[in-house]
């Protein structure tokens, strides 16, 4: 009885709280891979903002190519730094939650990131922001979490295409491009909070060298929540 405790509860609770949301996250991953070589389909995400000096010039340069893009938020930007959302509302880019705090979901405690999740909910609703779509932080999505977004019809937002723009070293762009290009389009992994000139610059490079390969290949350039027919 002992050796079962000692050994065999925190493996079924390593498998029921992390491995079976990680599995389901990479059936979602192999399925967004295939729907956007299928149809043709380059999806741009920015998670962890709004930011004050990155998000607007984003929106400018999204303005330019007439296109329309989903942006994570994290619960505690959108309270202090919330006055750009109207504009990006009017603009039709798709709102989606990030958390409140942005705790990873593996690293705390289970109550703590299940109340970091629903906190961040709860802002955007107050904010008024229609949302349908969640992005764990760190992609560390457990059972709690997972459960919990799924009782509010809350959709997971994963992604296939890495940019890089947080590795300590840089990537270049044009290897980023080429990767969306091998698969055909992609769902790409972006961040629009303040950082440094050489981060935000790198953000809006790949932004723009990416909108142009879907101009030059004819690719719908589209929102997540569009790309997964959510209403
Ligand atoms: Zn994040």
């Amino acid at each position: 009885m002992i050796w079962m405790i000692l050994f065999v509860l925190p493996i079924l609770f390593v498998v029921l709280y992390c491995a079976i949301p990680y599995t389901v996250r990479l059936f979602s991953e192999m399925d967004l891979r295939r729907r956007c070589r299928k149809e043709r389909v380059l999806v741009l995400t920015y998670d962890d903002g709004p930011g004050e000096e990155t998000t607007p010039k984003l929106l400018d340069l999204l303005d330019q190519h007439q296109a329309k893009a989903t942006f994570y938020l994290v619960g505690k930007n959108v309270q202090i730094k919330g006055s750009i959302l109207p504009r990006m509302q009017r603009a039709g880019h798709d709102l989606a939650s990030h958390s409140q705090n942005h705790l990873n979901g593996w690293k705390v405690t289970p109550w703590r990131s299940l109340k970091d999740v629903l906190q961040g909910f709860s802002t955007l609703k107050r904010t008024n922001i229609d949302f349908a779509l969640f992005r764990p932080p760190y992609g560390k999505i457990n059972l709690l979490t997972w459960l919990a977004a799924a009782r509010q019809r809350i959709h997971l937002g994963w992604w296939t295409i890495v940019s890089g723009d947080t590795c300590a070293n840089l990537p270049d762009v044009a290897s980023i491009v080429a990767m969306a290009e091998r698969d055909g389009g992609g769902v790409v992994l972006m961040h629009d909070f303040d950082r440094s000139e050489e981060r935000f610059f790198y953000v809006l490079e790949l932004t723009a060298r990416l909108l142009d390969l879907a101009e030059s290949r004819g690719w719908k350039v589209m929102t997540q929540r569009e790309l997964l027919r959510i209403r």
